[in-house]
């Protein structure tokens, strides 16, 4: 048996850490980490495979250029000369990154440098915009910041657990098993499920408000209203504290209750228990997930759940807060490195001019973007119509994750150059890079992620790198010293770039922003290496106590004048949801595989959990449409069609269906759900709304 290496999951946002050892018979052992203080030695099934996805079959191991293998010095050089002369010709928004939710933060740090600092535009996105772009854009009204108050300890100490569309069972297992732990020696607690449809998560819930999709301003405008009826308005916190609760109030109240019962769906007695438990009991914990982030109203959503929080001042005190859980490992580290297109390094505000003096001064950078760029919907449209002429992919498969797939795999094939840097050598995006760049993959690369209560946890080497592949940081500092950027791009390790990006927290902060970890900026390589997992603000604070590690309970927002903003939360208007199809189609994940199944699908035993590709259906609509289980059924809209099989089950109500996200056309023809998926997006922040879908069925 070979050394253990402590690593952290390369799948959730739960951030698990894991004990790596490599075996004699060249598979790796695979264990919960004890010692780690966000999963304490579990681990869910995807996690505890992780085993059976490490080898090599179907790995890019070598650069290529249009399909055929070529030195990294060739394809370094040609991805700099065409990127070169692209900006040169066009200007620096006519080229474009789209990274990843599974990249480390130095190379995320590394992307948004070279892209906003030295290419000058702020055309970088990523796949977390599909994620959680609306709690971004939420958390920037509210606190001023993208802060999450909370901690997973919360969810232990609350007595009432509210879970927004968030199927934390199948989505963010160790987590669901802490609440489940908890629930278990405190029977009294209660949990509340808002969802339209009864996932696995509802096995847990005392209370299921399976609400219509995207009634969630309403559900929280109802509350808000129901708590300032029943003098539950904690005036002092609200005085001292926040701005702007008159004009949220009154948007809230705008709905009688008779309305909300109509807009929910739900009975009127169901959702009068669910106000009088939530305002009757301090401790609540609001969990949000992917049901509220991808909707035309996501940022309000988050904004009315929040707005619940600051009325009754349950924010950043034990067992109590909004508390945004997010779907990747590292979506949190990338937005702290500024890996959005409206967003600066270290959470500072592209839109302020002194936060982009700061950045540029500190990067001794040539220029700096000055206006938000391309975010991912408009990132593709602006490849599809010739605006982007150059772009550069890296750890993502947007040809089947984003809305509109098919139009995305259009717009590649015609664009002049794509650049595409994975671990795999035949994703459906892979096949249309002009130059094909092999990435390190997990147990290969190094470096650190951010999880969803805010702690950083190293993901640490413990395999050789196969073949030719190299880290995409490095890539992407081969590239900057091919341009001329090579003094600002000049480093040896990942603990250089970790050195500089916790620096820049620290510059000429002073307590005015919430990330500082300036602590680490002189740290060593070797403590670098052995660094165990810290949740921020620490170590810049004082740990006393585990309130030190919440943000809030005392105001100190982050706004111009420290205090919180209220929402005026509304609901987008009918046009923009009108339905021309009879069925609303819902997607999502499955609880054993992963976003496009690159990986996961090596493991025979997390695809017998389910092993192909399906949709559920009401008995009613089942029966009405002549198809039985386990049938061919064809879903279709006027954007596209895919063929699946028919799961019948009352898990979905009557007149809506569910398909999983993760199947691919080459994993089974015809299954790319999102093709389906319309280009909508919150207008705030340009989240697409990946769950109601306008479709019909038939069987096949
Ligand atoms: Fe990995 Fe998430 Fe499972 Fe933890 S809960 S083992 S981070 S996939």
């Amino acid at each position: 048996m070979g050394c253990s290496t402590k690593t952290t999951c390369p799948y959730c946002g739960v951030g698990c850490g894991v004990v790596a050892t490599p075996m004699p018979n060249g598979r790796v052992d695979i264990k919960g980490d004890e010692d780690h203080p966000s999963n304490f030695g579990k681990l869910c099934s995807k996690g505890a495979a992780l085993g059976e996805t490490l080898d090599l079959e179907g790995r890019l191991l070598s650069p290529e250029i249009n399909g055929k293998a070529a030195s990294w010095d060739d394809a370094l050089d040609l991805v700099a000369q065409k990127f070169k002369q692209t900006i040169a010709d066009y200007g620096p928004d006519s080229v474009a990154f789209y990274v990843s939710g599974q990249m480390l933060t130095e190379d995320y740090y590394v992307a948004n440098k070279l892209m906003k600092g030295f290419f000058g535009s702020a055309n970088i996105d990523t796949n977390s915009r599909l994620c959680m772009a609306s709690s971004v854009a939420g958390h920037r009204r509210a606190f001023g910041s993208d802060t999450v108050p909370g901690i997973y300890e919360d969810l232990e100490l609350a007595d009432v657990i509210v879970l927004v569309g968030s199927n934390l069972a199948w989505c963010h297992p160790v987590i669901y098993q802490r609440i489940v732990a908890a629930k278990a020696i405190r029977p009294n607690m209660k949990v509340v499920l808002v969802d339209p449809r009864r996932t696995m998560t509802a096995d847990i819930a005392d209370i299921h408000l399976a609400v219509a999709p995207d009634s969630d301003v309403a559900l929280f405008n109802g509350l808000l209203s129901y708590i300032s009826q029943q003098g539950a308005i904690d005036a002092d916190y609200v005085a001292r504290h926040t701005n702007g609760l008159p004009e949220a109030l009154e948007a809230a109240q705008s709905l009688s209750f008779e309305k909300l019962v109509e807009r929910t769906g739900l009975p009127a007695a169901e959702l009068s228990a669910f106000y009088a438990l939530w305002t009757g009991n301090e401790k609540v914990v609001t969990v949000y997930s992917q049901g509220v982030n991808q909707s035309l109203s996501g940022t309000d959503k988050v904004n009315a759940i929040i707005n619940c929080h600051l009325a009754t001042g349950r924010i950043g005190r034990p067992g109590m807060g909004p508390f945004s859980i997010t779907g990747q490992p590292n979506a949190m580290g990338g937005r702290e490195v500024g890996g959005l297109a409206n967003m600066l390094a270290s959470h500072m505000a592209l839109e302020e001019p002194a936060h982009r003096e700061l950045v540029q001064r500190f990067w001794n950078a040539p220029v700096i973007a000055d206006k938000p760029g391309l975010k991912a919907v408009e990132m593709f449209d602006a490849v599809a119509d010739g605006r982007i002429k150059a772009i550069w992919i890296m750890a993502t498969n947007p040809v089947v994750s984003m809305p509109d797939a098919g139009a995305i795999e259009n717009a590649l094939k015609a664009c002049p150059f794509v650049v595409v840097s994975d671990i795999m050598g035949k994703t459906d995006t892979v096949r249309h890079a002009h130059v094909k760049l092999p990435s390190l993959g997990w147990g290969e690369k190094d470096g650190t992620v951010t999880n969803s209560e805010r702690r950083i946890s190293h993901q640490k080497k413990f395999l050789p790198s196969p073949g030719n592949a190299k880290a995409d940081w490095w890539q992407m500092a081969e590239v900057a010293k091919r341009m001329g950027f090579g003094k600002a791009f000049d480093y040896d390790s990942t603990a250089a770039i970790f050195r500089e990006y916790t620096a820049l927290t620290a510059f000429e902060n002073n307590g005015k922003r919430d990330l500082d970890i300036g602590a680490y900026a002189e740290i060593s390589d070797q403590d670098y290496s052995a660094l165990k997992p810290f949740q921020w603000p620490a170590p810049m604070r004082k740990m006393q106590t585990t309130q030190d590690q919440r943000f809030f309970a005392n105001g100190g927002f982050f706004t111009v004048d420290g205090k919180a903003n209220f929402v005026a939360a509304s609901e987008p208007s009918e046009s923009a949801v009108k339905a021309h199809y009879p069925f609303t189609l819902n997607t999502g994940r499955i609880r054993d595989h992963w976003h496009t199944m690159t990986r996961t699908a090596k493991s025979p035993r997390l695809s017998a959990h389910i092993a192909e590709p399906f949709v559920e259906i009401h008995p009613s609509d089942a029966l009405k449409k002549n198809i039985r289980d386990a049938d061919l059924v064809c879903i279709k809209n006027g954007r596209s069609e895919i063929i699946v099989r028919a799961l019948i089950t009352d898990r979905v109500k009557q007149g809506h269906i569910f398909v999983p996200m993760h199947f691919t056309d080459q994993i089974a023809a015809n299954a790319r759900v999102d093709k389906l998926v319309a280009p909508a997006t919150d207008p705030i922040s340009g989240q697409p709304a990946l769950k109601n879908t306008h479709v019909d069925i038939a069987k096949y």
